[in-house]
């Protein structure tokens, strides 16, 4: 995609339609695949924190998950056409790769909400694969990161919270040849 740079971070300048398309794409293919959806505060925190604006930059893709960054790169104007948000991009994977029968692996957020999370996900999304579950509280990332490898689920979801996610993301992503996003507090929601 062509990309439009607000606030020194590239973002893609693309439809959230599109945008799905492509990433599905990349997880047929088994192509390993970062995405940030960022928001203004991700954007804020990158613009002080020059550490994680570099692991910023290492993803294959950074969206704009807000309306600030709409208006940042209209008053440039360089428009991008819509948002392209973590929460209906995670919905839409998970409504695709249950009609698809992909696999998924869901860390973060607490013990209580990751066990509601496993219910919603059987009760909503039967098709998916649902190869991992395990709460954002951990102390060593170690026999997490080689469970994913052992599983090599097609989609990674963190929902760890910014900087954490990302950070945890970038140090990992190698293990698996499909795609690994940060969701923030998606899982919250999406457990109700
Ligand atoms: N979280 C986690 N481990 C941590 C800190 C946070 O799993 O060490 C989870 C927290 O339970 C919540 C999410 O990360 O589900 C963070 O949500 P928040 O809305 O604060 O993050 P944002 O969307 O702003 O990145």
């Amino acid at each position: 995609f062509p990309t439009v740079t607000v606030l020194d971070i590239p973002f893609v300048k693309t439809t959230a339609a599109e945008f799905l398309t492509e990433v599905q794409h990349r997880i047929i293919q088994q192509q390993n695949t970062f995405v940030v959806t960022a928001n203004p505060e991700i954007v804020m925190y990158g613009h002080d924190h020059p550490d994680y604006q570099q692991l910023l930059l290492t993803a294959d893709f950074i969206t704009p998950d807000g309306i600030g960054i709409l208006n940042g790169a209209q008053i440039l104007n360089q428009p991008l056409p819509e948002r392209i948000t973590g929460f209906d991009t995670l919905q839409a994977l998970l409504k695709w790769g249950s009609d698809q029968h992909r696999s998924a692996y869901f860390l973060g957020a607490k013990p209580t909400v990751i066990a509601q999370l496993k219910e919603v996900l059987a009760r909503d999304y039967p098709g998916l694969q649902v190869v991992g579950l395990h709460d954002g509280y951990f102390k060593d990332a170690t026999p997490i990161v080689a469970d994913i490898q052992a599983q090599q689920p097609d989609m990674v979801f963190a929902a760890l919270g910014f900087p954490k996610q990302e950070q945890f993301i970038a140090d990992h992503r190698h293990v698996t040849h499909g795609l690994w996003m940060g969701v923030g507090g998606s899982f919250d929601v999406l457990a109700g």
